[in-house]
């Protein structure tokens, strides 16, 4: 291409592989992708119908319907509030809006891949802090701040480890960054933590925190791309400068509020998770694998090696059982499992059952 060449960064990106998705056959189980094995709620399918019938029309540019949605069910003050294509756009924008070429993006170990992605895409440093088996460390990233940090990026809880911070630790951590730093408090599994606000309390309180959040978990819209960001009212003014006007689809916007005003349909989804992902972590163990407590919709399941953690995929991919390889976040020796519904969950674990009792 002659002279054509992409911006510094770009070429470092390593490009984001989702979830295995199997052949779809009757008997494959995607536990791949932390999808509500639920589904969609009836009340977001019905609203995306009606609006189909409007499709001929653009979108709101400025999301206000939802936003006041959010900001009714969270308590939030919907002016401080952007909504973006999945929480993965608000990511970007953060990084295209406050990184940019001799920046620094920090963020844990085992941390969620688009973090990296987005930063290098803004021509930004990537840099790692490392964790505390497989918790975030506050003072490792307290102490692998720089100069150039400009933001820090953290999901609570983690995926794909699982595990959470306190709040404590957070606004210890808010509190001990460098003035040019921001920290984003990553929601993604926040619905899943009873009573966890998902950091929102913390960014009310300070000027140096943002949080995302977003439809595809909890909510089951992951197929729509939807996700929203709460921060100060000059950072989500900043960030509305680089969205695109007509961001988000109308049927889009139309689902996301009626599903974020089914609260009780979140409530069945957070109630039944927690049941089938106990259930599943104490299988799962006494079959001689263990995991982390995990606070949000999947198991990290740590087997003895990496051989043996590949090797337990394969066997489960021939059950029909689809689940994630996570070497690509520093843990060749386990997978990622998806909570599914209870048929689900007792496949996977008889399956993991069959094969540890092959290979003891
Ligand atoms: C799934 C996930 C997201 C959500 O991505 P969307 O773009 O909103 O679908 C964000 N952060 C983490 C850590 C996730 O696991």
């Amino acid at each position: 291409m002659a002279g054509i060449t992409a911006q510094p960064g770009i070429m470092q990106i390593a490009p984001y592989v989702g979830g295995a998705g199997g052949d779809r056959g009757a008997n494959v189980v995607k536990l791949s992708s932390n999808e509500n094995p639920l589904g969609p709620p009836a009340s977001a399918v019905e609203a995306l119908q009606a609006a189909a019938g409007e499709m001929h029309r653009y979108p709101s540019t400025d999301h206000a319907s939802l936003r006041a949605a959010i900001g009714e069910v969270h308590g939030l003050d919907p002016e401080r509030l952007i909504c973006g294509v999945g929480s993965d756009e608000i990511i970007t924008f953060l990084c295209q809006a406050f990184a940019g070429p001799g920046d620094e993006v920090l963020y844990p170990e085992h941390g969620f891949l688009m973090y990296k992605i987005s930063a290098l895409a803004a021509g930004a440093t990537p840099v790692v802090a490392p964790e505390r088996d497989r918790v975030v460390d506050v003072d490792a990233l307290l102490e692998a701040c720089a100069e150039r940090t400009r933001l820090v990026f953290l999901a609570n809880p983690a995926n794909p480890t699982g595990t959470m911070i306190g709040e404590g630790e957070l606004a210890r951590l808010a509190e001990g960054l460098p003035d040019q730093a921001l920290l984003v408090i990553d929601g993604a599994y926040a619905e899943y933590v009873e009573g966890y606000d998902g950091g929102a309390a913390l960014v009310t309180a300070r000027d140096n925190v943002f949080m995302t959040r977003t439809f595809s978990k909890l909510y089951g819209l992951g197929g729509l791309r939807v996700g929203w960001g709460y921060g100060k009212a000059e950072v989500i003014d900043i960030l509305n400068r680089v969205r695109g006007p007509f961001n988000l689809s109308a049927p889009a916007l139309a689902a996301a509020e009626a599903a974020i005003r089914d609260r009780a349909y979140a409530e069945r989804c957070r109630v039944e998770n927690a049941r089938m992902r106990t259930w599943l972590a104490r299988a799962l163990a006494e079959h001689g694998v263990p995991s982390d407590t995990s606070c949000a919709n999947f198991i990290l399941a740590r087997f003895a090696s990496a051989d043996q953690a590949q090797a337990a995929d394969a066997f489960l991919q021939e059950r029909g059982l689809i689940v994630r390889q996570v070497g690509g976040y520093g843990l060749p020796a386990a997978l990622r499992i998806t909570v599914g519904d209870e048929e689900a969950c007792i496949r996977v674990a008889d399956a993991i059952g069959a094969f540890m009792g092959g290979a003891a």
